[in-house]
């Protein structure tokens, strides 16, 4: 099944925008470039895969929001705990998600 990109993605001051890059390398599933707003992809990962990386490029998007002061091993370090946590976390109480989408929408409403 393919589907499209969650592109833009709102963090913080701006939108990112979210594309393949056939730049990436086999170790690396995606890249954020900071000073141009951009979210890049390696093309050919399976479902989870390209769920993890996503997150993972949006927390590196939110460390440099906030300005990051960790040094980038630990920031990746970081980044990978939650992204991998957030995923585990999602798919194993999507009735989380769902109850979060509700009280969301009450801000909207
Ligand atoms: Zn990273």
């Amino acid at each position: 099944m393919s589907t499209s990109l969650p592109d833009p993605i709102h963090l913080g001051y701006r939108a990112w925008r979210v594309r393949y890059d056939d730049g990436c390398t086999d170790e690396e599933y995606g890249e954020t470039v900071a000073n141009k707003g951009l979210i890049l992809l390696q093309r050919g990962q399976d479902g989870p895969a390209e769920v993890d990386t996503v997150r993972h490029e949006c927390l590196h998007a939110m460390m440099h929001n906030t300005g990051n002061v960790l040094k980038h091993k630990d920031e990746e370090q970081v980044v990978t705990l939650l992204a991998h946590g957030l995923v585990e976390l999602i798919q194993r109480n999507p009735h989380l998600l769902r109850w979060i989408e509700s009280r969301l929408k009450e801000d909207t409403e």
